[in-house]
Order: structure tokens, then sequence, then C-alpha cells
């Protein structure tokens, strides 16, 4: 009975806050009284006095408390905005369209005017704009033209505790510039407790707390481990649904696919149980169209539940208002070094318990929650790691030194990081920069590698860019880096599979994926950029708009660098061999019946059944690829053929042409030696590591 007893006391207390979070007067709350509701608000001028009295400040407060979209506009009131812009840098793409959108439908003005946002490929800015979001990204870029970041009276650099590679970069080139700017203000948000780190890294700077408003969440751990946390998550969402206990639910899932499976899966489930009520289901992930991102945020209509199906992103960046359960499968993407592979993989992994209590915290916004764990006590303790490695010191810094080198941070050893890369992340980029002609033996950056910097791209596609002026196949190089610039073109919907799998055969190129994507953006510019030519011919219209935005954009930094546009018309080899240049180190040799291994591990990998060159009859001896992808198997995604004697040529230092002359054995020697060098340099490099690390 005292069970029963709880149990109705908790249901009591549970249905209060529901009645509270969902009641009519708190729907029609006006955008003002909601501004005035969330918690920064009852703090708002003691907050204004702190940034007032310094120059940097740490904010910390809990996730939807009104850090993202209220500091800006509160700043901006106070008149912050007459000597320069507030730029408000978020580690993610998603967040910074969203929350501009937000904060500009908040001041009544049309989003690009006062209020606007920035990610690459993508300036939604104007010359009225005074709040200005972005990827921290951009802001870097910015300082590469702008050292001292002359058009901004304020920096909120937001959304700090994720340490996302470019936010900790930027840590360590602000600390500079709030040093020569003294009329700059810096604020660095964070939704955790452990703030102290960051305000030791600024010198003692003053650290704010924003009172929060939150509810007990109740912790369902489960029983047993886990095998498949899709099938899990869609069990226990349906068993809360159909308790027809009121409250929305959020899932939190590692990525794209996990999600869409989710949704298909929790559809069919439903459909099979008689009479079910309906339950609205909504994905987010970073490359959901716009449109439907922006649905998460929109009232369900009455009496119909919500249901988010959310990557990481809903953790901390975006709040859904009403979330009473969340559903927390464990895992997200992160993106690794992969020793074995040479390259960064996003691949799935446990989260850290500090991802865990931010999630559940989600549930206990409006009302007590309930947070079902798709892991046991016992792994949530003794498994997870108590926070996530920040990604500088997981990942290839090849952007990142190519970045502060030309910004003449000359020795990367002396860069003030908050925590340092490993000493190997630095030694591989710098290895994979040198390789690519980027640095020169000494470790210097070379006349392509400063022009490299120039593109927002990765390092091989911006070296394929500027050699194929060289080459004489600029113009047509510019469209294959655009098209590889945005997530797949193609689709396949359900039940056209085949019709879709001829039409897309059609446009195939046999020798390469690369080429494949230039027919296509080419058949798409005769035929008038239609929409409804790409729909006929199974292409995402709103993709192809998108490559048609970067191109223009490439096209105008190409213009700039005085880099001359032009087409080697049907001239394929040129191209091929330009795309040669940029991927050599990534190169794959014919072992076998359609197998190939990697040349340079001996690694297997594989054509992706929708490679251009998957099951034509035609296997060429060596591919290079742009990426490996690691699912079931590693595929080689975006494949070219390519001659061995141009990996000869243009990889010295990997591989070799027995038949080869005098002259290329003496390159290959020459280059050996060059190698040596390089590692010597490292050698000394990594020396300096170690000292400057035992100070
Ligand atoms: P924090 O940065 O402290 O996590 P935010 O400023 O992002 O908090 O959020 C404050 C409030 O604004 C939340 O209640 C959130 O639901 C709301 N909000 C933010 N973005 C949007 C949006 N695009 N649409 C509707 N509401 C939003
Ligand atoms: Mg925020």
């Amino acid at each position: 009975d005292e069970q029963n007893y709880k149990e109705s006391q908790r249901f009591a207390e549970h249905m209060k806050g529901v009645s509270e979070a969902t009641s009519e007067f708190a729907k029609k709350r006006t955008m003002k009284q909601q501004r005035q509701y969330l918690p920064v608000f009852a703090v708002r001028q003691d907050l204004l006095q702190v940034i007032r009295e310094n120059q940097v400040i740490i904010v910390v407060g809990e996730t939807g408390s009104g850090k993202t979209t209220q500091l800006t506009q509160y700043l901006h009131e106070e008149g912050y905005t007459k000597y320069g812009m507030v730029g408000c840098t978020q580690p993610r793409r998603v967040a910074a369209m969203s929350v501009a959108k937000r904060v500009s439908d908040e001041m009544n003005v049309e989003l690009g005017k006062e209020v606007g946002y920035s990610i690459r490929f993508e300036d939604c800015t104007s010359a009225d704009t005074v709040i200005k979001y972005m990827t921290d990204g951009i802001l870097l870029r910015e300082s590469l033209r702008e050292p001292d970041l002359d058009h901004y009276s304020a920096i909120i650099m937001d959304e700090a505790h994720e340490r996302s590679l470019n936010t900790d970069v930027l840590f360590g080139l602000l600390r500079d510039v709030v040093g020569r700017r003294q009329d700059l203000k810096l604020i660095v948000t964070s939704a955790t407790m452990d703030a102290s780190k960051f305000s030791n890294f600024f010198g003692e700077v003053p650290t704010f707390n924003i009172p929060g408003r939150t509810f007990p969440v109740d912790l369902l751990f489960a029983k047993n481990s886990v095998e498949d946390y899709v099938d899990a998550a869609v069990k226990q969402t349906i068993q809360i649904h159909l308790t027809g206990n009121p409250g929305d639910i959020l899932i939190f899932m590692p990525g794209q696919e996990d999600i869409e499976i989710t949704c298909e899966v929790l559809a069919e489930r439903l459909a099979e149980v008689d009479e079910a009520p309906e339950l609205l289901v909504l994905p987010i992930y970073s490359q959901l169209p716009s449109d439907l991102q922006a649905k998460i945020f929109q009232k369900s209509p009455e009496g119909i539940r919500k249901c988010v199906v959310a990557t990481n992103i809903a953790e901390t960046s975006l709040t859904v208002d009403g979330i009473m359960y969340v559903v927390d499968s464990g895992y997200c993407k992160l993106k690794v070094y992969n020793p074995r592979i040479g390259m960064d993989a996003l691949q799935i992994y446990p989260i850290s318990q500090a991802n865990s209590n931010q999630r559940s915290g989600r549930a206990g916004r409006t009302g007590p929650g309930t947070c079902y764990r798709l892991y046991t006590e016992r792994q949530y303790k003794n498994e997870l790691l108590t926070t996530t490695v920040p990604e500088i010191q997981r990942t290839n810094l090849a952007n990142v030194v190519l970045l502060l080198k030309s910004l003449g941070v000359d020795d990367l050893l002396q860069f003030h990081f908050m925590d340092p890369p490993p000493q190997d992340n630095i030694l591989n980029s710098m290895f994979q920069l040198w390789v690519l002609g980027a640095l020169d033996n000494t470790g210097q950056l070379t006349d392509l590698g400063r022009q490299m910097v120039e593109f927002p791209l990765d390092p091989p596609l911006s070296k394929m860019l500027i050699v194929s002026a060289g080459l004489g196949c600029s113009a047509d190089v510019l469209i294959i880096v655009s098209m590889l610039s945005v997530p797949s073109i193609f689709f396949r919907p359900k039940g056209r599979e085949e019709d879709s799998d001829n039409i897309r055969e059609k446009f195939q190129v046999p020798e390469s994926d690369h080429l494949t994507l230039l027919h296509v953006y080419n058949q798409w510019r005769v035929n008038k950029y239609s929409s409804s030519w790409c729909t006929d011919h199974f292409i995402h219209a709103k993709a192809m708009r998108r490559v048609r935005e970067v191109h223009a954009q490439l096209k105008e930094i190409m213009e700039q660098q005085k880099i001359p546009i032009v087409s080697c018309g049907t001239e394929w080899d040129i191209i091929r061999k330009c795309i040669c240049s940029a991927y050599f180190h990534q190169a794959a040799r014919l072992k076998g019946l359609g197998e190939y291994v990697n040349c340079r591990t001996g690694m297997p990998c594989h054509l992706h059944p929708t490679s251009a060159l998957f099951g034509m009859g035609y296997t060429p001896d060596y591919v290079v690829y742009h990426e490996l992808v690691m699912t079931a198997k590693e595929y080689m995604q975006n494949v070219t053929a390519v001659d061995g004697q141009w990996l000869a040529e243009l990889g010295p230092m990997f591989y070799s042409v027995k038949e080869s002359g005098a002259g290329r054995v003496q390159k290959r020697r020459q280059a050996q030696e060059h190698m040596s060098q390089m590692e010597e340099e490292m050698k000394l490099a990594q020396e300096s590591i170690r000292m400057s690390h035992e100070e």
C-alpha cells in the first residue's frame, strides 16, 4: 500500500507539473511574456552589471535558461551594438540558423536584416546586421581577414562545454584579442557547472550563474544490457505512449540513419496496435532540411503527443518545450582520427556521463519527468567516461594547422591551447599537409598552402581546385568540388528503388563517381537548373540549389585569387589526373576479382554498390577515393579510376613504378630524402612538445 501511496503521490505531483506546463495560459503567452518567463530574465540587471564591470565573463546556466536567445538581445538593448556587432558562435550549423530565426521573430524583424546568421557557404546577414549568429568555424575564418575582429563589440562563445575543435582554437586566439582590444567584451557560456576551467584559462575571470528552474527527473536504467537500441527505444516509446499520460517524448539516437529507422519502425509498430492514439513523430539532425527542422518547435495539435527523435543536437543546443520523457540510446556519433585508415572517421561511440546527465535533464524542464536509459546502471558507472574527450584531442588537425600557420603562429607547440592536442595529432596533420605540398620540409607554409587557406574546404579539395587551374580544367573541378560539399544528391524513394537506380545508371561515367557528379550538374545546367528535371531524375532539387550556391561562393574566391576558370570540355582524363593529385594518398589497387586493397596499408576496401564503378564489368587497376565509410564493411566513397603512372608521379613519397626510368628513380630518392628530413623536423618538434609539457 505504501508503494501505491507513493505512486499516487508521484502521479499527483506529475500532473500538477503537466497542467502548469500545458495550461491554456502557457500556450497563449505572447513572445514578450515568454522572454520574461525565462530564468535569465530574472537576473538580467545583475548580469549586465557584471558584463559592464568585466571584459571577459563565463556564464553558466541550464539548457533552456535563455543564454543563446537572450544574451545577444540584452547586449543589443544595452547599446553595445552601437559600436559593432554582437557575434554569437555555435558549434552546430543547425543551432546557428534556428536560433537566429527565433531571435528575429522575438525582435519582430526580418531574418537576415538586424538579426542574421552565417554558416559555411551560406551568409544570411546584411549591412544592417547587429546580432550575428554563426558557426565557430566562420568566426575563425573571419579572424584571418581581421585578426582583431574589429567589426564586433562583443563576442559570445556559446556552448563552450561542447569543446568543438574550432571553439578550442578560438579560445586561444580570443585570449590574445581581448588583450589587444580592451573595448571588446567576451562572454563564454556553458551548460555545465564545470566552468572553472574556462575561468582559469582567461585568468580567473568571474563566473555568473543563472539560477535554474528544474524539476526532478526519475532515472530508469535498463536491467540488462541492450542489444538493439533502436528496437529498445521503439518499445519503450510505445509503452510510454500507450499509458495515455500526457507529455512529449524525446529520443536520443546517434545519427541520421538510426533516426530514420526509429521513425519508420515507430510508425509501423503503432499501426499494428488497435486504436492507438496518434503520435506525431518528428526527426531532427543536421542534414535535415531547415523547414522540417523548424517543425520540432511547433505545438502539436490539441491532444496529440509529440515525439522528437534527435541526435545530440537536442542535448544542449536546441531546447524543445514540453518534453516529459527522455529515451536515451546511450550513443552518439563522434569524429575520431582512425590511425588504421589514416583519416578521421565518424563513428558511433558510447556517450559520456556528462552527456547522459544533460540528456536526462531535458525531461525536467516543464515539470517532473522520466528518463529511460537504455543501458544499465553498472554500464553508466563503469563504462562511460566522465566527460567526452575534446575534439581537438581526437581529430585530424590539418585545417587548424593550415589556419594557424597562416595567422603567423609558426610554432604550434607554443600556441595557447586549453588542452593541447596530442603530439601525434599535430605531427600527422603536418605530415598530411606536407604530402599535399602545403608545407615545406621545414614546416613552413608554401605558396600552395597559402592559397589553400583561402578556401573553406578540406585540404585535398582546396588543393584539387588550385591544381585544376594549371591543368586547364578549373571550371569542371569547381563543379566537382561543389557537388562533394553537399550530402548525397540522389534519392531512392521506397517502392521506386528500381526506377531510381535505372535513371542513376544513365548518369554514371564508368570510370569515375566524380565525373558522374560533374555530368549530373552539367545536365541540370543544360536543363536550365530546373527543379522538375531533378524530381524526374530522382535528384534532390534542394541539394542541387545548394550546390549552385556553393559553386557561386567558391567561384568568387577563385576570382579574388585570380585563379583562371577554364573548362577542358570532354578531355576528362585531365580531370581524373587532377583528382589524383589531391587524393593519391588515398589510393587502392585491384587485387583479385573486384577486390581492392589500400595501396599503402594493404587493408581491403570495397566499392560501394552505388558507385559508378560497381558492377560495370570494368575494374581499373588503381583508384583513388574521397573518403572511407565504415558500415558493415569499409567502403570507398566517391571513387575515380587513375593511372598507376600518375600515382608514382604525383605521390613519389608513397609509390614507385617498377619499369620507371632513371629520372623517376632519382625523383623518388629525392622525395624520400625530403621525407626523412621532414621526419627529423618532426622529431625535433616532438621533443619540444615534450619539454613544454614537462615545464
Ligand atoms: P539556452 O541557450 O540557455 O539553452 P535558449 O536561449 O536556447 O536557452 O532557449 C530559450 C527558450 O527559447 C527555450 O524555451 C526554447 O524552447 C526557446 N526557443 C529557442 N529556439 C526556438 C525556436 N527556434 N522556436 C521556438 N522556441 C525556441
Ligand atoms: Mg543555448
